[in-house]
């Protein structure tokens, strides 16, 4: 079948979300008649880009419902099968990746750099690797069983790679999904549902139902099997809460401090570029973003020095210009809440490095920025900013450091910068993060497990152990009753 040349720019973006007006829920291999919802706005000019449906706890049971009848079916194929239909989910997420790439920054606000050559790149490789695990899944598992119906709840932040995350190991591990995305972007996975019924996805196996909390949390509560939740720690609570008790098995990635620690031997220019990686990267609102720059007092004013330079080189501007650093904030409300948290970082005596930078007329846009000199119980130093601002601040010894990376309740992720791999292996051992990077930042890759610890959740995506969250041991079948000899 031939699906044409995928449109390239936004104005083809914008006819294809024209053509479609108001968007249904995808339920059993179908779009919904549209209802009652909210629109979804373009957060560079505020303009509305679409109506979604709010989905009731009606629509939800329908979805599970549709699921439960695929899964069967579903689980019952070979390997072999459903790695085909994952194969060729990826194959027409690749196709589609310029026109993905501009929804996505349309529709969230990202650089369009960074849609292009990071959340739909790895967004499509995490289907073809989990292509590969559904090949291998029996062989590798044996005793192993998919759950069933599996909820899965997925924030703003990286719409569509968070959807990969998600429906690639299920599907791959057998089971069938309902997916929520988030309010504020969700046209990524209406796009990607339209993909699995041009693959001829069977009916059932993904389901997408639209809609705000409300419609997450009657997921939580429906008859399914498996809650996957990425999201923050405050409804990561509730999710667990409402679980507790059910049976339900519950996977939760949430929200982190993590550190970035700078020793005085580290490479400073490389650890200044990781930096932007860090904290500048999607504005700043990545769950394990260095948010905490922890920076030895040896190198810390020629560290600072170059940072602040380079901070005042980013461009921040139009998320469809080739050339931004920094786009949009993804909503008014998120805006908001980052203006809150610097405030009150300021007020508990930390200064704002801030460049006077001219930011676009409309839109929510924030420039980058370093608060220096916060204590560890500064507000800003312990509240996650979801923004791009990090916190800086000195240290003495490699002991204090980690005394400073563990000072959180979170324990996501942590970056470890020196020339001195003996150090750091050392410190990333002491420090309490599900992912330590040296020398590096933000990397990742569908074959390692992320996750964190803490109050950053449990579970892992990727990798061999992001299999295995999707499956369960079976029960043990009943023995027989042994029988007089
Ligand atoms: P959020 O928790 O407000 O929302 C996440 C999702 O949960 C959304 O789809 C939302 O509609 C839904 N939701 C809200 N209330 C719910 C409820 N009571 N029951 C069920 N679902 C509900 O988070 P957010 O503001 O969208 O995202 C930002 C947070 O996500 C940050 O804290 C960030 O650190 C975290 N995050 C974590 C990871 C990770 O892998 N650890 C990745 C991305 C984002």
């Amino acid at each position: 079948m031939d699906y044409g040349p995928a449109p390239e720019s936004a104005s083809e973006v914008m006819a294809w979300l024209k053509d479609r007006d108001d968007f249904g829920h995808f339920i059993d291999g179908g779009f919904t008649k549209p209802g009652d919802g909210f629109a979804t706005e373009n957060p560079a000019t505020g303009e509305v880009l679409a109506k979604v449906t709010q989905g009731s706890a009606q629509d939800i049971e329908a979805a599970v419902k549709a699921a439960r009848r695929a899964a069967p079916k579903w689980a019952g194929l070979s390997g072999h099968e459903r790695a085909k239909y994952l194969y060729a989910i990826a194959r027409h997420l690749q196709k589609r990746a310029r026109f993905l790439a501009v929804l996505e920054t349309l529709d969230n606000g990202k650089p369009i750099r960074e849609s292009r050559d990071i959340d739909i790149p790895l967004a499509i490789r995490h289907f073809y690797h989990h292509a590969g695990w559904a090949e291998l899944v029996a062989e590798e598992f044996p005793n192993h069983a998919p759950h069933g119906v599996c909820g899965q709840i997925i924030p703003w932040n990286f719409p569509l790679l968070m959807l990969a995350w998600k429906v690639a190991p299920a599907l791959a591990a057998g089971n069938t999904v309902v997916l929520k995305p988030a309010e504020y972007t969700p046209l990524t996975a209406l796009a990607f549902a339209e993909i699995c019924a041009e693959i001829g996805l069977p009916k059932g196996v993904v389901n997408i139902v639209t809609g705000d909390g409300a419609t997450g949390a009657a997921l939580v509560d429906a008859e399914v099997d498996k809650i996957a939740f990425t999201g923050s720690t405050e409804v990561g609570r509730i999710i667990r809460r409402a679980t507790a008790g059910t049976g339900k098995a519950l996977t939760l990635e949430l929200g982190g401090k993590s550190p970035f620690i700078v020793f005085p031997d580290a490479d400073l220019d490389a650890a200044v570029e990781g930096v932007v990686d860090a904290i500048w990267f999607n504005q700043g609102q990545v769950c394990c973003a260095g948010s905490r720059i922890l920076v030895s007092e040896a190198v810390a004013q020629e560290f600072t020095a170059r940072l602040t330079a380079r901070l005042h080189k980013l461009r921040v501007g139009d998320p469809l210009d080739k050339c931004t650093d920094m786009g949009a904030i993804v909503h008014p409300t998120q805006l908001a809440r980052i203006r809150e948290l610097v405030s009150q970082g300021e007020a508990a005596g930390a200064t704002l490095v801030q460049p006077e930078t001219q930011l676009p007329a409309k839109g929510s846009f924030f420039a980058p920025g370093l608060l220096t000199g916060a204590e560890p119980a500064n507000p800003a130093s312990v509240e996650e900013i979801f923004g791009p601002v990090a916190t800086l601040t000195t240290f003495r010894t490699p002991a204090e450091a980690v005394q400073l990376a563990n000072t959180t309740r979170y324990g996501l992720s942590a970056s470890i910068w020196s020339e001195n791999v003996t150090l750091a292996m050392d410190i990333a051992a002491q420090v309490k993060a599900g992912v330590v990077w040296i020398n590096c930042t933000n990397q990742f890759d569908a074959g390692a497990g992320f996750g964190g610890m803490r109050e950053s959740g449990f579970g892992r995506e990727g990798g061999r152990e992001g299999m295995l969250a999707y499956l369960k041991t079976p029960e043990p079948k009943a023995k027989p009753e042994a029988k007089a000899p």
